[in-house]
């Protein structure tokens, strides 16, 4: 037996959509079927039943309410499905045969719109990746194109990057979905959908036509694409095919923005974790921000403005000139505190201009939607009025006069929706008005029409009244009968003989006449038709407004970016931040540095701010100290520092000149960053691995406790050779922590190596952390009093005093040390006999600070130090 008419058309559709989960809909649900069905009840916990297919075999089926649609979409899209959403293009009611249906939009992870799929405070981009041609000039390292977009916001970027710059742009995208071509050999970030399309479509000629088309221009130079930007323009062009698919209502996207590859600091995903950017170490994966550095900067008040600062820390600048640009814009906000707060207060107001402009041009918006994004451009001028104060104190400076002078305040856009909609639009176009009064004469009338109608009732009932005699007769209407005359049991006996009888009920009976039956018609056609008509006026608003979603665009990307500007004032202000001044130099010089998350988790002027110098002679620093001393605070608070100066921010410290940078690396031992769970000490050396690959003598790297993870003679090895490589060949700025205290020998044997600890006080047998970095390696690692600290046992503490005593004594210190003390090791100097505890003793006492007891109970310790030394040898 063939299948029913409704299966052979739900077949053909789905045919054409294989890799998505149909949601085809049927009345109030949406249906899927077959392996659909069973996918989305497992998935989604929904009951499965079967449809009878014509006689053939029965059909597995799962269904959902369209009311609740949206959440259930949103669980499969979470789960990494598209779903395909499938639509009745008819009235059910008026269709002949089989209703008409077709897919009207697949959301995808990174082609989304609906609010429920989207986070407020971050772009969701879906990536294309183009292979190009490898070039001798870069090393024969093959190139790749890649173009972003968000669909929910317009933005579109195109890039071109080397291989090994490909794992940073990710970092900093985080792209849900990746679209490349068939058996691509590129590897896409784990977390991301990926999409395979044909390699036809890549095609960079091809694609420069469709993007031109597109963007209705006649070449892509108009659009500041060169000729060098062809695998990034096959990649764009691949990736347009693909969203006009997904959406074949269309696609709204702003002129593409080219990443030009010198502009911007990359930041890899190790990085982004371990100076903790956008997400805590601790933190679940994309959970929460506390902790975080943009949790701390964060003083944006309108969503983009969140979505561009995150942008902005994760696409550091590379230039001089830009970041200077943007400090001079931050410092007009710092020196204008009034023009600040009118500017918050004037932005208060405004909401998700760049996506309530997408759903605009998209024809989406609902009224309540659009009326939003009317009352957040009625905030413009205001906003437009605090950028000027702003800029008139210093001049402004290029980013801020660039602002002024492209604003658009959006007036006649902002004014048309507030004659057309109402006060409070609603939701949906429907049961109350849309529309405002005034704005439509026919739409006027209806409703006069309707309201009349409702007066004639009320008339109707005055005059029945006073023709039966009956004064309770009562006029009434239900959704069944329509308008009925309803009269009491006991006046029965009034009722006149045009009264046609409709309904007995407990105590009466409800009647209707042709007067009442002429008015009803009226009153019913006239709400049919305004509902109608409302609709139509509000289409055409939609769309006039849709049209200038460019300008739209603009002014939202123009209104995030005063927003974040005005943001990190507002936080230099209040944490006493300062202006970092940016040199073309090697030079890296901080003063009183602090850590602006640590320094924020205890009370205010608690953290010891410390100073910090790296130069060309003193390149590297060992940065030795015991646990919890404040080595990783120290090593992360010059890496924020460093890449907070790099956004345009100012810096906790009292003072900073900064050498511009093109790369900053962080790595953290292995055993330091169990958090985040598949840390090995292979994931750390291919980490390390890379860095020494790439890093320049421009980067800044930073290294925590790395050679942890392996035996100690094997680490101090690695970080030894590591340290060697960085300063000899690289030349770079390095910062490496360690509690190796054999590594403070580098800076014997290396030129530009430094030794510096985190120095704590000893107050009898207790240590006092005191945080302060020091020149100097550290001589000990208070191993045993962090484990005080800790609650270890007294009697364990002891008992490790006292090996700790035998230990460093010289003749157990050579007997341990023998079996694997190698020729190479003793060259290395790493395991020369331990110094002199008794010299080391003496050479750390401040004769002046000691008081004449101290003196003599310091002089006691030292010879019975030196008793104990010569009974054992
Ligand atoms: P280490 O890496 O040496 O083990 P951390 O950098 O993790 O030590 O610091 C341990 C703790 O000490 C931090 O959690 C912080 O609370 C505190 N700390 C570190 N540096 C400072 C500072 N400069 N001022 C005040 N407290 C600090």
């Amino acid at each position: 037996m063939s299948p029913t008419p409704l299966m052979q058309q739900y077949q053909e559709i789905k045919s054409r959509h294989q890799d998505a989960i149909l949601f085809f809909r049927m009345g109030e649900f949406y249906e899927m079927f077959y392996g659909d069905a069973e996918t989305a009840s497992r998935t989604l916990g929904l009951t499965l039943t079967a449809r009878n297919n014509g006689g053939a075999a029965d059909v597995p089926l799962a269904g959902v309410p369209v009311k609740a649609a949206a959440d259930y979409v949103r669980r499969l899209v979470e789960h990494g499905f598209r779903v395909a959403i499938c639509e009745q293009m008819e009235d059910p009611k008026v269709a002949k045969g089989i209703v008409r249906r077709e897919v009207i939009e697949t959301v995808t992870p990174g082609a989304a719109i609906a609010d429920d799929l989207l986070d407020g405070s971050r772009s969701n981009y879906v990536c294309a990746l183009a292979e190009g041609g490898a070039r001798r000039e870069e090393g024969g390292e093959a190139r790749i194109g890649v173009a972003a977009a968000d669909i929910s916001t317009g933005e579109l970027r195109l890039a071109v990057v080397r291989t090994s710059e490909l794992e940073p742009l990710f970092a900093r995208l985080s792209p849900r979905e990746i679209v490349v071509v068939a058996n691509s050999s590129l590897l896409p970030p784990p977390s991301s959908l990926v999409t395979e399309r044909e390699s036809w479509e890549f095609d960079p000629q091809l694609a420069a036509d469709d993007i031109a088309r597109h963007f209705g221009v006649l070449t892509l130079d108009g659009l500041g694409i060169g000729t060098d930007d062809g695998p990034a323009v096959g990649a764009a062009g691949a990736l347009l095919r693909y969203l006009k698919e997904l959406q074949p209502g269309g696609v709204s996207l702003a002129r593409p923005i080219v990443d030009r590859a010198d502009g911007i600091l990359p930041i890899d995903e190790m990085t982004r974790r371990n100076l903790e950017l956008v997400e805590s170490l601790r933190g679940t994966a994309g959970q929460s921000t506390a902790g975080t550095l943009i949790d701390v900067l964060d003083r944006t008040v309108t969503p983009m403005g969140c979505r561009l600062l995150r942008q902005y820390l994760l696409a550091p600048l590379a230039t001089k000139a830009s970041i200077d640009a943007r400090l001079d814009a931050v410092e007009c906000f710092t020196r204008a505190p009034m023009a600040r707060e009118a500017l918050r207060s004037a932005l208060d107001g405004v909401r998700d201009l760049e996506r309530l402009a997408t759903k605009a041009g998209l024809g989406r918006s609902t009224p309540r939607e659009l009326a939003a994004l009317g009352a957040s451009l009625t905030r413009l001028p205001a906003v437009r009025a605090a950028l000027s104060d702003a800029a008139a104190t210093k001049n402004g400076g290029v980013i801020l006069q660039t602002l002024l002078s492209g604003w658009d305040d959006c007036e006649d856009i902002a004014s048309e929706i507030r004659r057309v909609l109402v006060q409070d639009a609603p939701i949906a176009v429907g049961d109350d008005p849309t529309i405002a009064t005034g704005v439509d004469a026919e739409l006027d009338e209806l409703r006069s029409l309707r309201d009349g109608g409702r007066d004639s009732i009320a008339r109707i009932q005055a005059d029945e009244r006073g023709r039966t005699g009956i004064q309770s007769l009562k006029v009434g209407f239900n959704k069944v009968f329509g308008y009925y005359i309803e009269v009491t049991r006991s006046n029965l006996h009034l009722v006149p003989p045009d009264y046609q009888r409709r309904q007995t009920i407990t105590n009466g009976e409800r009647f209707v006449t042709p007067a009442l039956k002429e008015y009803e018609e009226r009153v019913l056609t006239a709400t049919e038709r305004i509902e109608q008509r409302e609709r139509e006026l509000f289409d055409s608003l939609r769309a006039r407004v849709g049209k200038q979603v460019a300008r739209l665009h603009a002014m939202a990307r123009a209104t995030a970016g005063t927003d974040v500007l005005a943001a990190l004032a507002e936080v230099a202000m209040r944490e006493g931040y300062t202006r970092p001044r940016m040199t073309g130099g090697f030079e890296l010089r901080i003063t009183a540095g602090r850590h602006p998350v640590v320094e924020r988790m205890m009370p205010r002027d608690k953290f010891v701010p410390n100073d910090l110098r790296l130069t060309e002679d003193a390149r590297v620093i060992v940065l030795t100290g015991p646990n919890m001393a404040g080595k990783s605070t120290i090593l992360r608070q010059v890496g924020l520092i460093a890449l907070m100066a790099h956004v345009g921010s100012f810096v906790p410290a009292s003072d900073a000149e900064i050498g511009v940078m093109d790369r900053i690396f962080t790595r953290v031992g292995a055993s330091d960053n169990l958090a985040r769970g598949q840390s090995t000490f292979m994931v750390e050396m291919a980490e390390t691995s890379a860095i020494l690959h790439t890093a320049t003598a421009r980067s800044l790297i930073l290294l925590d406790e790395i050679g942890r993870g392996t035996s100690t003679y094997d680490g101090v090895s690695i970080a030894w050779a590591v340290t060697e490589h960085l300063h000899d060949v690289t030349g770079c700025k390095t910062i490496f922590a360690t509690h190796y205290h054999e590594l403070t020998q580098l800076a014997d044997e290396l030129s530009a190596v430094r030794n510096f600890n985190v120095a704590v006080r000893e107050i009898g047998d207790r240590i006092l952390f005191v945080h302060r970095l020091e020149p100097g390696g550290a001589d000990r690692s208070y191993g045993i009093e962090v484990g005080r600290l800790a609650g270890l046992p007294d009697a364990v503490l002891k008992r490790a005093r006292h090996l700790l005593r035998l230990l460093e004594s010289e003749q157990l210190a050579r007997g341990m040390s023998e079996p694997v003390a190698t020729d190479a090791a003793h060259q290395l100097g790493l395991f020369a006999a331990s110094p002199d505890p008794i010299v080391e003793k003496l050479a750390g006492v401040d004769v002046n600070s000691l008081t004449p007891i101290q003196a003599l109970a310091l002089l006691d310790e030292l010879a019975r130090d030196a008793q104990a030394r010569k009974m054992s040898s």
